[in-house]
C-alpha cells in the first residue's frame, strides 16, 4: 500500500479504519451524527478500493449536490494525488445519469444531442400540452383563462395560474415515476392526458426534463440487458455520501447499478433536508432489507465542534421524534462558549451585528484568529443574504455567495438568453424576451410595451415570439411603434444574427460569450448595477462590472472544458454544416449551466478561501467553518409558515424536517455558533423567534436580547392532547388514543411506529402548538 494510503488511514479512528478496510465484497453502511468522519471514511473506503486494484475509473462516487462532489474529490485528491483523483468519476445523479442517457439516446426515442428542459421549458411544454388537450376539446379547470388567452386580450400572463397548477402535478408525477396509464386507473382522465401530451411535446422537441433523466436510466437498465452488463462492467464499485438524501427512484437506480454488492452508503437520517426534492430517508431500511449481507458501522465521536455546539445541536434534534436511528455524539472536544441567541430588531441591525463581529472576529489578536475564509453566514432563502453582499461590499470585506446567486442576476440571465437564442432551431420564447429586455435600449415602460405587443401577436397568430418579433419589425404585421422602435428591434435580430454566425466561425465558446457579453448596453447594465457590483464579494467599481461577471463566466467555461462531455464535442468530427465550430460544445455548455442553476450550487473556487461564505443551509450540507452565523432564525422562516385564512400553517415539510434543516445549520460550527432573530419584518410586522429555539437549553445558550426567550421556556414533548388548527383559526383539542395518558412522557418508536394516521397529525400539531396557540389567541 503506498505510503500516502497508510498515512491516511492511520488518521482514522479504530471503527473508521475498520469500515474503511471492511471486505469491499460486503455491501456497507456507515450511519452516523454530523462532523464523526463519515466523509472521512468514505475516502479512507475509496484508497482501499484503490489499493486492492480497482482502477479509478472503475469506481463510482455518487453524491447529491456538486458542492459536495468537489468536496470529495478534493479530499482524495490530497491523499490519491490529483490525477487519480481526476479520474474518478465523482458525479451527481443528475450528471451520471445525463451522460448514461447520451450514450443511449435512441434507446429512449432521442437523439445524443438532446436538449435537457429546465423550469421554463417545462413550463412552455405544459402550456403546449393544455393547448392541445383543449384542442382535442376535453374539459379543463381554468378553460376561461385558456380562452381569452387565445383571444389575445390577456398575453401570457394569464396561462400563469392554469400553467402553474399543472406544471406543479406533472413535476410530482415525474418525480414518482409515474405513467400517464397510472393516472388512467385513478380516474384522473385530465392529469393523464396532459402527462401524456407533455411526453409526447419533449418526445417530438428531442428533449428530457431532469427528472426523465433519473427515471430513464432506471429504464435504460431494466430494459436492455446490454446496457445493464455493460454498468456492472463499468462500475465494478459504487459509494455514496450523503445517501439520506436519494429520492426512491434515485435509490432504484442505485440498485440496478450495484447487483454486485459492492456498494458503500454513507448517511446520517437526522440530516435529511431534501424531502421537497423527492429525498426519503426510508432508503436506509431499504437498504437493509435489500442487502441482507450488509455491515453497519456507527461512528458516534464528533471531531468538528466544540461540547457546548454539538450538546446544543443535540438537543434540538432529541425533539424530533421519527427518526430511524437514535445516534449518541459525543466529543472530545473542549467546551467552548455557549451558543449565542442574538435577537436584532430588524434585517438592517442584524447586519450590522454579524459585520461588526465578523471585523472583531478577524482583528482578534489571538494567533488561531479564524480568517475570513473560516466564517460562514447560513440562511433559509437566498433573499436574507442579499443586504449582507451590499455591506461586506461598504465595508470591504471579502466573500463569495454559494448557490445561484450569480446564474439568476439579470445581467448573467441576459447572456445565457443571447447564447440559447444562437443555437440553431432554438424557439424559446423566453429567451428570445429576455434578450429583447436586455438589448433594447429604451426605458423600462417602453420596453414593456414592446415586447407586450410582440407577445400579443405571438398568441393571436400562433407563432414563436422571434417570428412575431421578425414580423413587427419587418412592418409585416402592423403596429403603434414608432421608427425608432422599429429600428432598434431590427437591431436586435441583426445583433442576434451576428452571434449566430459567430458561433458558426468560432472555435472557441470563450470568444463567442465575450462577444455576447459585450452587446449588453451600458443602460442596461446600470439599471442592474445594485446587482451586479456585489458579485463573488469582489470591490468593483461601475466600471469593470461587465468584466467581472464575463470573468466568472469564463472561468466557469474553463471547468466546463475540464468534463468528459466538453472533450467529447470537442473531438467530435461529425458536425452537421450548420453546426460547425463550437455550436455543439456551446450546446453543451449550456447544459451545463442549466444543470448547476438546477443544483443551486456555486462550486467553492480556490482564490475564495479567504472569504466569508454566505450559502443558503441546504447548500451547506457536509461543509464546515471555524464561526458560523445562523440569520434569520424566526417562526416563519425556520420553520417555513405561510399564511391561510390569517393563521400561520407549515409549509408542504413536516417541522421535523425544519428542526433537521436547523441541526445541519447548528452542526456545521467548528467553534463558535451565533444564532440570530429579527423582531420585525420589513413591513413592520412582529415576528417570533424561531420555536427551536427553545430546545437549546439554558446552560448551552448565551440570549442576548432584550424580550428574553423565558416565555419559550423548553417544553417535554407531551403527546396525549395536542392542539389542531382548523382551517377557519379556530383552536381545537384533539385526543391521540394510542399513547400514555400521562402528560410530558414522551412516546417511543414503537408507539410512532404504530400510530394512525390521525394521531400522527395531531403529533405534527403538538409539535407546533406553542406558535399556533398564540395565533389562535390573537385572533
Ligand atoms: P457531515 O455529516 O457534516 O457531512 P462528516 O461525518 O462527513 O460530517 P467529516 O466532514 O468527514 O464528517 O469530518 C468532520 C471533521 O472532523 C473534519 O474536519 C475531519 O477532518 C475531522 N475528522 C474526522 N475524523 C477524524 C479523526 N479520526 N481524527 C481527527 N479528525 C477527524
Ligand atoms: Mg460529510
Amino acid at each position: 500500500m503506498p505510503s500516502e494510503y497508510s498515512k491516511y488511514l492511520q488518521s482514522l479512528n479504530d471503527r473508521q479504519r475498520e469500515a474503511a478496510c471492511s471486505d469491499i465484497s460486503v455491501p456497507l453502511m456507515i450511519v452516523a451524527g454530523p462532523g464523526s468522519g463519515k466523509t472521512s471514511t468514505m475516502v479512507g473506503r475509496v484508497l482501499m478500493l484503490l489499493n486492492k486494484g480497482i482502477s479509478p475509473s472503475n469506481i463510482l462516487a455518487m453524491t447529491f449536490t456538486t458542492a459536495a462532489a468537489s468536496e470529495m474529490r478534493d479530499r482524495i485528491g490530497a491523499v490519491a494525488g490529483k490525477a487519480t483523483a481526476k479520474e474518478l468519476p465523482i458525479s451527481t445523479f443528475h450528471s451520471f445519469s445525463l451522460q448514461l442517457c447520451r450514450l443511449h439516446a435512441e434507446k429512449l426515442e432521442r437523439t445524443p444531442d438532446f436538449l435537457i428542459y429546465g423550469h421554463s421549458h417545462q413550463r412552455r411544454a405544459v402550456i403546449e400540452a393544455i393547448r392541445l388537450l383543449e384542442k382535442e376539446n376535453q374539459t379543463i379547470q381554468n378553460n376561461d383563462s385558456l380562452k381569452s388567452a387565445e383571444d389575445g386580450n390577456l398575453g401570457p400572463e394569464c396561462f400563469k395560474d392554469t400553467s402553474k397548477k399543472w406544471l406543479k402535478f406533472v413535476t410530482q408525477a415525474k418525480a414518482s415515476g409515474e405513467s400517464p396509464a397510472d393516472y388512467v386507473k385513478l380516474g384522473n382522465k385530465t392529469g393523464a392526458a396532459i402527462l401524456g401530451n407533455y411526453n409526447d411535446i419533449l418526445r417530438s422537441c428531442n428533449a428530457l426534463d431532469y427528472h426523465d433523466l433519473i427515471s430513464c436510466s432506471v429504464k435504460l437498465l431494466t430494459n436492455f440487458p446490454e446496457v445493464f452488463k455493460e454498468c456492472q462492467d463499468s462500475w465494478k464499485a459504487i459509494v455514496i455520501d450523503e445517501f439520506q438524501d436519494t429520492s426512491a427512484m434515485q435509490y432504484t437506480l442505485l440498485k440496478l447499478l450495484a447487483s454486485h454488492n459492492r456498494i458503500t452508503i454513507v448517511g446520517d437520517d437526522d440530516q435529511s433536508i431534501f424531502s421537497f426534492n423527492g429525498a426519503d430517508s426510508s432508503g436506509f431500511d431499504s437498504f437493509r432489507h435489500d442487502y441482507p449481507t450488509y455491515k453497519e458501522i456507527r461512528l458516534n465521536k464528533n471531531y468538528r465542534s466544540t461540547r457546548y455546539i454539538v450538546e446544543a445541536a443535540s438537543s434540538l434534534i432529541k425533539n424530533n421524534i421519527r427518526r430511524c436511528q437514535l445516534k449518541d455524539i459525543l466529543t472530545d472536544n473542549s467546551s467552548g462558549s455557549k451558543v449565542i441567541i442574538k435577537e436584532c430588531q430588524n434585517d438592517e441591525a442584524q447586519c450590522n451585528f454579524v459585520v461588526d463581529k465578523i471585523v472583531e472576529t478577524v482583528s482578534e489578536a489571538t494567533s488561531d484568529k479564524p480568517s475570513y475564509g473560516n466564517i460562514a453566514i447560513l440562511y433559509r432563502r437566498q433573499v436574507s443574504g442579499k443586504p449582507f453582499q451590499i455591506a461586506f461590499r461598504d465595508r470591504k470585506i471579502p466573500f463569495n455567495v454559494h448557490g445561484v446567486a450569480f446564474y439568476r442576476k439579470k445581467v448573467v440571465k441576459a447572456i445565457i438568453a443571447m447564447l440559447r437564442t444562437t443555437i440553431p432551431g432554438c424557439d424559446d420564447d423566453g429567451a428570445y424576451r429576455q434578450v429583447f429586455k436586455a438589448l433594447l435600449p429604451f426605458d423600462k415602460e417602453e420596453k414593456k410595451m414592446v415586447i407586450g405587443h410582440i407577445d400579443k401577436i405571438s398568441i393571436t397568430r400562433k407563432c414563436p415570439f422571434v417570428s412575431a418579433a421578425r414580423d413587427i419589425f419587418t412592418a409585416k404585421v402592423s403596429g403603434t411603434f414608432k421608427r425608432s422602435q422599429l429600428t432598434q428591434g431590427r437591431k436586435v435580430l441583426t445583433t442576434l444574427e451576428m452571434i449566430s454566425k459567430l458561433i458558426h466561425r468560432e472555435q472557441s465558446i470563450s470568444a463567442v460569450i465575450t462577444s455576447a457579453a459585450n452587446m449588453v448596453p451600458q443602460k442596461y447594465l446600470l439599471e442592474q448595477r445594485a446587482v451586479v457590483d456585489v458579485d463573488g464579494g469582489k470591490l468593483l467599481n461601475e466600471d469593470n462590472d461587465m468584466r467581472s461577471v464575463l470573468q466568472y463566466l469564463l472561468d466557469d467555461v474553463t471547468d466546463f472544458m475540464s468534463t468528459p462531455i466538453a472533450k467529447k464535442e470537442e473531438g467530435s468530427s461529425d458536425n452537421t454544416m450548420e453546426e460547425k465550430g463550437c455550436a455543439k460544445q456551446l450546446k453543451a455548455f449550456l447544459e451545463y449551466v442549466a444543470e448547476r442553476e438546477k443544483e443551486n450550487f456555486r462550486s467553492r473556487r480556490q482564490d475564495n478561501n479567504n472569504s466569508v461564505t454566505l450559502t443558503t443551509i441546504h447548500q451547506s450540507k457536509g461543509l464546515e467553518w471555524d464561526v458560523v452565523f445562523i440569520i434569520k432564525a424566526n417562526d416563519s422562516e425556520i420553520p417555513l409558515l405561510y399564511e391561510y385564512n390569517g393563521v400561520a400553517k407549515e409549509h408542504g415539510n413536516s417541522i421535523e424536517e425544519e428542526r433537521r434543516l436547523l441541526y445541519v445549520a447548528m452542526t456545521r460550527a467548528r467553534k463558535k455558533l451565533f444564532i440570530l432573530y429579527v423582531t420585525v419584518d420589513s413591513n413592520w410586522q412582529m415576528l417570533q423567534p424561531s420555536r427551536f429555539l427553545r430546545e437549546i437549553p439554558n446552560h448551552l445558550r448565551e440570549i442576548q436580547a432584550d424580550v428574553c426567550l423565558q416565555d419559550l421556556e423548553p417544553k417535554c414533548p407531551r403527546i396525549l392532547k395536542v392542539s389542531a388548527n382548523s382551517a377557519d383559526g379556530i383552536a381545537n383539542e384533539k385526543e391521540s388514543p394510542e399513547f400514555d395518558t400521562k402528560p410530558d412522557k414522551p412516546c417511543n418508536k414503537d408507539q410512532i411506529d404504530s400510530a394512525s394516521e390521525e394521531t400522527m397529525e395531531a403529533i405534527e400539531a403538538y409539535n407546533s402548538n406553542g406558535f399556533i396557540k398564540r395565533f389562535a389567541v390573537e385572533d
